[in-house]
């Protein structure tokens, strides 16, 4: 199991309606604050690590990372470096808008070392896209994947929302084909993230478009868009690895397969989270309160051995492998199959379950109601 290390820069050139994520507005005021700031955290974090951690991926998420300068990226990142060694291959993602890649912007994060570009396309239905807050079009999105595909890279994710408002299963369909005519002219689109929208009832999104105005897809319309996303990225060579993520051969994010896996991350960053065991803790989601105290904790949790056995059920089931539940017992100490003998022969029952010799694994049936099967074992 390799160590992670996720990076977080809140900055944003403006605020989608559906976002829940640390965001600031404030780049031309904040951000050689932040980076500074930012730079002194993950110093001093790493400096107190009992030994040079060896990272085998880095994720700078947001937030809008392409946003910032390319000085402060190259700062942010030897100093990094300067305190953490990289295993080879290892994978260093930077995540951005399609609005804020240019050829020359892409050539310098590469130059960076970065080799994996996660960018935001969400639609390639401009209507949708406007309604939902973003900033660029599905033509914008187009010639971004191009520019960086220029610039060198080589290993390109890109990311998709269904389940968005006023989205039928035929736009959702149409979305889908524009992306796959691409990644067929353009193999270095390896990976791709496609997410079934969460409504946060108290953002933008629920305020403009409330859960009760019919504006959503129903939930046979829902599961009818995931069915169809998992079908037309199959046909195009793209596997699903996990509920919401795909990958043509080799090119699944080894960063978020680290998550999945119970492994390691530092994490850096207003809001970031991270797993040193036994903790799990995250930084002030307030950037104010972030920037005058890095190294404070909002949450902090020891996780102890039941926590650890209802994370690898939750883990587990979200990925396409499943539970091996022979490894589960040498890893935890509890037979799943015995404990919850009835509850898995009622969810095989139901459709929802598959078993196939010492694994179970949701079915596509299933991966809709994912959070409320994991809740039956808990
Ligand atoms: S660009 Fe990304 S991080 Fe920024 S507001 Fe939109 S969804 Fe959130």
């Amino acid at each position: 199991m390799s160590l992670g290390a996720y990076i977080h820069i809140p900055f944003c050139n403006y605020k989608c309606h559906f976002c829940d994520f640390a965001t600031s507005l404030a780049l031309d005021e904040l951000q050689d604050k932040y980076c500074s700031v930012l730079k002194n955290e993950i110093a001093k974090r790493l400096v107190n690590s009992p030994s040079k951690p060896q990272l085998g991926s880095i994720f700078y998420g947001g937030g809008t990372p392409g946003l910032l300068d390319a000085q402060n990226l190259y700062d942010i990142h030897q100093t990094l470096l300067a305190n953490a060694s990289l295993l080879p291959e290892s994978e260093i993602s930077l995540e951005t808008t399609p609005e804020t890649i240019t050829v020359a912007k892409a050539k310098e994060w590469f130059s960076l070392g970065i080799n994996r570009l996660s960018i935001g396309i969400e639609s390639f239905n401009d209507y949708e896209l406007k309604r939902v807050g973003r900033g660029h079009t599905s033509q914008q999105a187009v010639k971004a994947i191009k520019d960086a595909v220029k610039a060198g890279f080589t290993n390109i994710s890109c990311d998709l929302m269904y389940g968005l408002p006023g989205q039928s299963l035929d736009i959702w369909q149409d979305s889908l084909n524009q992306f796959i005519k691409l990644a067929k002219q353009i193999p270095q689109i390896t990976h791709i993230s496609a997410y079934g929208l969460e409504l946060n009832n108290n953002g933008p999104l629920a305020r403009i478009f409330p859960q009760e105005s019919g504006a959503y897809p129903s939930d046979e319309t829902f599961v009818a868009q995931l069915n169809c996303l998992v079908k037309v990225l199959a046909e195009a060579g793209f596997e699903q690895y996990e509920i919401s993520n795909f990958a043509k051969g080799d090119y699944r994010s080894k960063h978020n397969l680290n998550y999945w896996q119970d492994g390691e991350y530092h994490a850096f960053g207003v809001s970031a989270h991270r797993y040193i065991k036994p903790y799990r803790s995250s930084n002030w989601r307030i950037l104010s309160r972030y920037l005058e105290d890095s190294l404070g904790d909002e949450t902090c949790e020891l996780i102890d051995s039941e926590t650890q056995v209802k994370e690898a059920i939750m883990l587990g089931l979200r990925t396409t492998e499943g539970i091996n539940l022979l490894q589960f017992e040498k890893a935890f100490a509890v037979n799943l199959a015995l404990k919850h003998r009835d509850l898995i022969e009622d969810l095989i029952g139901c459709g929802v379950l598959r078993q196939e010799a010492d694994n179970i694994r949701l079915t596509i049936a299933g991966q809709p109601i994912a959070n409320t099967i994991i809740a039956k074992f808990f």
